[in-house]
């Protein structure tokens, strides 16, 4: 069965969210600047890319494509910034964490447009990624006591020892462009409640939401270098992992581009961790209460037009093939409405470009000619208003073979693919043959079944009747194999370890060499 998507209408999808409470009117200057130690500047690259908005087409600004120079001023200020901030006590350190929390939240409003403009997602979804911004602040704000040492007195007799933790000096993160608030928040705020500098670069496709919140955090008043943010592409990563005052990088992006980032980074002596793409399976067993699997697989599926690195994009089914569900997922499906996120009744956003649209255009058509069946193609939506926007509804292919492209390719398009296995074992072998490991979920009323699921499975994120398996702020983000390359993780405990290192300490003082008052 092939059913192809009719737009139901989508007339309310212009700036309406503008007169929302809390939200003025914002306009992005047309040319983007980098902020370094407390100033806006220009690039000093003479290239420079579009910003364009995915549900218009339409060019909204345009962003520096990135300089060695501008890392190399950025580094230089952020290096001589260290010393004052590493001696700022991290009880003061963090009282620029708790005013950030607040910009965030009195400024919500009009960060989540500005996010949903530039990256697609609807305003629900970007309103979502500052809560977890906000938590991670907030988990940040304990780094006095998560930062402190330990003691042994008297290892032997007379002599003490201790660990201190230290910042490492200066760090950097490096985002994609699918979660263009949050994932800087994953680093950032321990780093720099930890004692290092701090350097942003935003992803290119999406440099607005964050260049709007660094012109909001100028309010902070944090001494000057402590905070820089730098845009660019492949130029300004190179010399980020290039540069001798960067120590430590968080990287946030695809598989191959990981992979460069942590061989180049530690090929330079620095600290890394960069988290790759993904491929979520969700296993359905055949005891799973279905109306709950449905609503949430389809969510976490098409849920920012599948951009997520832990949308669900494999459904396994085990056992006797459920018609009955599959035909669920379909019908749940159709009832999403695409469109501009900036309208309240729009489940599902673009995709980010135009090239992005092409490549999961051509990744749906390969898979029905490796002999997938299309059960629902969201090719060729439109988008009343929208025509030049980069959409692609909710599509659904049956019987897809695990050896296929389009079964082990990342696509990050709203494309779900439905396979069968017989067991549960069977199930979980699939997953751990995949290449990625960021997530897995399992729908079941048996705790025999998700224990064994969370136990053999090997990725880092497992959910249980959960659709998208995202940690808390205070918990790591976890990801395996090539999801992830480096030892720590970002957020919490992670992130602390991450951006410190340890000293340790060993000291005598005799009673004989003390003057006796
Ligand atoms: P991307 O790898 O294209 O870009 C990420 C960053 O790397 C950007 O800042 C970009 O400027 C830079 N970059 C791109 N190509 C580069 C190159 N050749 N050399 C040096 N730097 C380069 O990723 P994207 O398309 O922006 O984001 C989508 C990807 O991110 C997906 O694969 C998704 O799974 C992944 N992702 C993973 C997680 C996770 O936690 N594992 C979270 C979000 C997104």
């Amino acid at each position: 069965m092939t059913i192809m998507w009719k737009r139901k209408r989508s007339s309310d999808i212009f700036c309406k969210f503008l007169c929302k409470k809390n939200s003025k009117p914002f306009v992005m200057e047309d040319k983007i600047r980098n902020y370094i130690n407390g100033q806006w500047i220009d690039s000093r690259g003479q290239a420079s890319l579009d910003v364009v908005n995915p549900a218009t087409g339409k060019r909204m600004a345009e962003v520096p494509a990135g300089s060695k120079e501008d890392v190399k001023f950025a580094a230089e200020k952020a290096h001589i910034a260290c010393s004052s901030w590493q001696n700022t006590p991290a009880t003061q350190r963090i009282q620029y964490l708790f005013k950030m929390k607040r910009i965030l939240e009195e400024n919500e409003y009009e960060i989540a447009e500005i996010c949903t403009n530039e990256c697609g997602k609807t305003i629900a979804e970007s309103r979502a990624e500052i809560l977890r911004a906000i938590e991670n602040i907030e988990v940040a704000c304990g780094i006095p006591k998560l930062m402190q040492g330990g003691f042994s007195e008297n290892i032997t007799t007379g002599i003490d020892e201790f660990f201190i933790r230290q910042p490492l000096g200066t760090g950097a993160c490096i985002s994609p462009f699918n979660f263009p608030i949050m994932i800087p928040f994953w680093f950032m705020p321990y780093a720099i409640a930890c004692g290092n500098t701090y350097i942003v670069k935003p992803s290119e496709k999406v440099p607005m939401t964050m260049t709007r919140i660094f012109e909001l955090f100028e309010e902070l008043n944090l001494p000057p270098g402590v905070l820089n943010l730098v845009h660019g592409g492949k130029e300004t990563v190179d010399a980020i992992l290039e540069h001798p005052f960067i120590q430590a990088i968080s990287f946030v992006g695809s598989t191959a581009v990981a992979k460069y980032i942590y061989q180049t980074g530690a090929s330079h002596g620095k600290r890394v961790q960069a988290q790759g793409g993904a491929k979520n399976p969700v296993v359905v067993m055949p005891d799973a209460e279905l109306e709950t699997a449905v609503k949430i697989i389809t969510d976490s599926a098409f849920g920012c037009a599948g951009q997520r690195c832990l949308a669900a994009s494999v459904v396994i089914l085990v056992g006797q093939t459920d018609k009955e569900l599959v035909d669920r997922i379909i019908r749940s499906a159709l009832e999403k409405k695409v469109g501009y996120g900036l309208s309240d009744s729009v489940d599902m956003g673009p995709v980010i470009s135009k090239q992005s649209k092409a490549r999961i255009e051509t990744l749906i058509e390969r898979g029905i000619q490796g002999g997938a069946t299309m059960l629902l193609d969201g090719r060729g939506i439109k988008v009343r208003d929208c025509e030049d926007g980069y959409f692609i509804g909710p599509t659904i292919l049956g019987n897809v073979n695990p050896d296929s492209e389009i079964y082990k390719t990342e696509i990050f398009g709203p494309v779900l693919s439905i396979l069968h296995a017989d067991t549960l074992e069977e199930a979980i072998s699939l997953i751990n043959n995949s290449l990625y490991g960021n997530s897995a979920c399992i729908f079941t009323r048996s705790g025999a079944a998700a224990r064994k699921f969370r136990h053999e499975t090997m990725v880092g994120n497992i959910g249980v009747n959960i659709g998208i398996a995202a940690p808390m702020a205070f918990f790591p983000f976890s990801g395996w194999k090539e999801s992830f390359y480096g030892d720590l993780h970002g957020q919490s405990l992670h992130a602390l370890e991450f951006y410190t290192q340890t000293k340790v300490v060993i000291e005598r003082w005799h009673e004989a060499w003390t003057r006796k008052f």
